[in-house]
């Protein structure tokens, strides 16, 4: 079959490589969709802890199973959308309500999803896939990772119907957020950004925009909550100062492993700003997740920037690379 490989950063080839085979309880996928996430193009940038190299890249997904081994939970035809990983449910964390922390949640992942056919590991198989109806497209049940660690954060947030939320970064995770926060009836959501064209697509999705950048400490415009999703330190910093008195900031994008920052200590204690830094998701935000996909009236398709082949992966990350797109989906 075909496959992109991630050989080391910057380097990506389109490969003739085996068609993997499922052992007991695992999955043989044919992959319907799969998109672009900002995890890849870290990746191909300079390296992630989790993906190794040499090796296959892509971890959002959809499609239809084609192989499954003895006791597996689906079978042949079955159209599926799953997540990448799944917690044990016996650590002490799975044990404590932390599935996300689960010190095994990256132990086994489904990886190399830029690909003609995608093994899921009997883990995740078992636990976090689940049947696609013919109600949504394959390309929106592949959205259903990212939007799981969507709502991870919005399930820690104490959201009121009249809340007021500050969005910071109009990628395609902060694009989600607001199409969440929509789905669970918050009105007043407003996005704020650099690039003209993500703001417009988060006004179609129903936020209020705006073109903000760093502003100092006591600035009028605060918000009940802020939700952080740059993961760039200094977004970190001066995101706290647009929460009002009492108010929470979730800083959401992961910054460098390495980086510090530094907060104003008066207002986070006499203003009591609560700070939240939400990691993954655990299983009632995959099952919150594809809720939304299946209930709800949230529409994603703006966030995908159009369909590409896979033999020009190479191309389309460094588009996403320069910003241009947000979200791109192979269907190989
Ligand atoms: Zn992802
Ligand atoms: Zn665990």
């Amino acid at each position: 079959m075909h496959a992109l490989l991630l050989k080391a950063p910057q380097e990506l080839s389109y490969e003739e490589v085996p068609v993997p085979t499922p052992g007991p309880g695992d999955l043989l996928i044919k992959v319907k969709a799969t998109t672009t996430c900002g995890t890849d193009l870290k990746a191909f940038r300079r390296g992630h802890p989790m993906i190794p190299m040499p090796g296959p890249l892509g971890h959002e997904y959809s499609g239809v199973v084609v192989a499954a081994g003895e006791g597996a939970k689906f079978k042949v035809g079955d159209p599926i959308m799953g997540v990448h990983s799944a917690p044990c449910q016996t650590c002490y964390w799975c044990q404590h309500g932390q599935e996300n922390l689960c010190e095994t949640i990256m132990a086994t992942m489904v990886l190399g999803s830029y690909a003609e056919y995608l093994l899921i590991p009997k883990r995740i198989a078992d636990l976090n896939v689940f049947d696609k109806p013919d109600s949504i497209s394959f390309e929106m049940a592949s959205l259903l990772e990212p939007l799981a660690c969507v709502a991870q954060g919005v399930s820690k947030l104490p959201l009121t119907p009249d809340s007021s939320v500050l969005v910071i970064g109009p990628g395609a995770i902060g694009l989600m957020f607001v199409a969440a926060l929509k789905a669970v009836g918050v009105e007043d959501v407003t996005l704020a950004g650099r690039n003209a064209g993500r703001l417009a697509v988060g006004e179609s999705l129903g936020a209020k925009t705006s073109f903000i950048t760093e502003i100092p400490f006591g600035n009028p415009n605060r918000y009940d909550i802020v939700v952080e999703c740059t993961g760039q330190v200094e977004v970190w910093e001066w995101s706290v100062n647009y929460s009002r008195r009492g108010g929470t900031v979730m800083l959401f994008g992961g910054c460098p492993s390495g980086t510090r920052a530094s907060f104003d200590t008066a207002h986070l204690h006499y203003d009591q700003v609560t700070l939240l830094s939400p990691f993954h998701f655990g299983t009632d935000a995959v099952k919150m997740s594809r809720d939304w996909l299946l209930n709800s009236n949230m529409d994603l398709s703006p966030i995908i920037s159009g369909e590409r082949k896979l033999k020009e992966g190479r191309a389309v990350l460094e588009d996403l690379e320069a910003s241009r797109g947000l979200k791109y989906v192979f269907k190989p």
